[in-house]
């Protein structure tokens, strides 16, 4: 047993976790799934700590899942409460785009060995890249299962420690590349855990990968951009495209509405110098089911909005204005086209009877059970409980399920005139940010610079430091504020919310705890060429990591890594 924890060696423990960890094939919403959760039990329990501390690790299952997959969770019990969460996800996304080099997707030699023999025709960067030999490729080295791995070794250092001061606990989660089922899961493990052990959660590290503009200077991340999905479903007023003065096309009033919104500055958040990117549709199409020569009746879309301190009540509120003065818009000018047609066949012109009419989901609820009471409520009820087990089955989808269901309120609603109305569809993701918590110890607000210090003596790599890691990350479930005003927003207007879909909001407010995002080099994610850089792998962001860790646990930081 040892006092202190060094590197000595640590590349090889990395490199035997990654390799195996990446040959799982663990495609998100897939029972891949389920073998990625395996292997970090497997090792888990290969370590003799845990062997001696069954309690200390384990499967906690996610609830009503279809897939049964459960968050896999490791900690090493030091003497005092504090304690650092380390978290990864270890789902990857799918591998359509290998084409042909599908079956070696997961096995990063042979893939190597495939892409050299048509190098030529890769991206110059990524060719330099692959005939370097610097870096690992294959589906999940980077995003994330380098960062894992990384942890993973760490976390069996530190269980060879004689003493410890704090405690480190290890998420794996699944899900992240999906709705993050895994973390909204590992919120309740980790409350459990709290009350279990008198834990008190001081600092949560990350390890996703990292871009860089250019090679000497990486990235740290203080926080994690936000992300929601408001829905925009339109009630038009259907008529035969000959007599198309009688009736609204919400076609024409949807794309209003989508052209003011797509990349407006007005959903950009900016904190100190960042700025959200800013949003854009991800889906927008008319209810339609067959070609007839009527309008359609209704036409639907969900924008995705990126957040830096806004929350749900704050972007509907704000949607609620574009919206109507997109309709404005559109209804003047339907005026104003109506006029010139009324002149070139001599018709007396008359106002259109169109009044631009916006309205949230829950108001629309509201007006239904007005007009119909308990019936309607009765009828709604099974209605959500259909389209959940519907979602659940793969036969619906998330965005296509809330359009399905204003359709289903509106089969009540007497007023058919036309209208915009408002909500939100899951996944809902809270911006999270050191800068916007309250209480900061100072060894947490030079968390960034310590490190970067720590990098530039020990391998003369700068790291720069931003509040919000844009990739969009669990650590958005690691801190909130204002859960009550968020959790009644989402009951009221994400028709899923309580249902099918959930978030623990109370428990994180109650946890909230700072986070940094302290990751491997990599780089094309999502893509064939994914690959993360060795020697951060290997080498460099083991170190940082433990740094870190050594930081927030009060260790001997004298006795950092020799490293090999
Ligand atoms: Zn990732």
């Amino acid at each position: 047993m040892k006092k202190t924890v060094t590197l000595e060696g640590i590349a090889q423990d990395v490199h035997d976790i990654i390799m195996p960890y990446v040959a799982v094939n663990s495609e998100t919403s897939t029972n891949g799934e389920k073998s990625s959760e395996e292997f970090v039990l497997n090792y888990l329990s290969g370590i003799p700590y845990f062997n001696q501390h069954p309690e200390y690790f384990g499967a906690y299952k996610i609830q009503e899942d279809l897939l049964d997959r459960a968050v896999t969770w490791g900690m090493v019990k030091g003497q005092d409460s504090e304690t650092v969460v380390l978290l990864h996800h270890n789902d990857v996304v799918g591998v359509e785009d290998f084409k042909t080099l599908r079956g070696v997707a997961f096995s990063p030699e042979k893939l190597e060995k495939e892409l050299m023999k048509f190098a030529d025709k890769l991206q110059p960067e990524a060719r330099k890249d692959l005939e370097s030999g610097q870096y690992l490729f294959g589906r999940g080295a980077a995003d994330m299962k380098g960062g894992g791995s990384i942890q993973l070794a760490l976390l069996k250092r530190y269980s060879e420690l004689q003493e410890m001061k704090g405690n480190i606990i290890v998420l794996s989660l699944p899900d992240e590349e999906n709705t993050s089922a895994g973390m909204r899961a590992a919120v309740n493990l980790l409350t459990e855990l709290k009350q279990k052990f008198d834990l008190k959660y001081v600092y949560a590290i990350n390890s996703e990968p990292h871009q860089r503009k250019d090679a000497n200077t990486g990235m740290l991340s203080e926080g994690s951009v936000g992300k929601m999905l408001p829905f925009v479903y339109v009630r038009g007023f259907l008529a035969h495209c000959g007599k198309i003065f009688e009736g609204l096309n919400p076609l024409g009033l949807l794309t209003e509405i989508a052209a003011q919104m797509e990349l407006s500055p007005l959903f950009s958040d900016k904190v100190g110098g960042e700025s959200a990117p800013p949003p854009t549709w991800l889906y927008l199409r008319d209810r339609k089911e067959n070609y007839d020569v009527s309008i359609p009746l209704g036409a639907g879309g969900c924008v995705s909005v990126l957040t830096l301190d806004s929350d749900p009540p704050r972007v509907l509120d704000l949607l609620q204005k574009v919206a109507l003065k997109s309709f404005e818009t559109v209804i003047k000018r339907m005026n104003e086209r109506y006029r010139v047609f009324c002149g070139n066949i001599g018709r007396q012109v008359e106002e259109l009877p169109w009044k631009a009419s916006v309205t949230t989901y829950a108001d629309l609820l509201n007006e239904a059970y007005a007009e119909h009471g308990d019936p309607f409520l009765h009828s709604y009820e099974e209605e959500l409980k259909e389209v959940c087990s519907k979602i659940s089955n793969g036969e619906l989808e998330l965005i296509e399920s809330s359009f399905v269901l204003v359709e289903f309120v509106y089969n009540y609603i007497s007023d058919l005139s036309p209208r915009v109305v408002l909500g939100f569809t899951p996944p809902y993701y809270p911006n999270v940010s050191n800068l916007l918590l309250d209480e900061r110890a100072d060894e947490e607000r030079s968390m960034a610079d310590t490190i970067s210090d720590y990098s530039f003596e020990k391998f003369g790599q700068r790291y720069d430091r931003e509040y919000y890691y844009t990739g969009i990350s669990d650590l958005s479930y690691f801190a909130l504020k204002n859960s009550s005003r968020i959790g009644e927003e989402l009951n009221d207007n994400m028709p899923l919310y309580g249902n099918c879909y959930f978030i623990p909001l109370e428990e994180i407010e109650e946890l909230s705890m700072p986070c940094i995002n302290i990751g491997p080099w990599g780089k094309d994610f999502h893509k064939m060429t994914e690959r993360v850089y060795k020697q951060d792998l290997y080498e460099r962001t083991p170190a940082l990591v433990d740094r870190a860790i050594k930081i927030m646990l009060k260790h001997d930081l004298m006795a950092n890594c020799q490293i090999k």
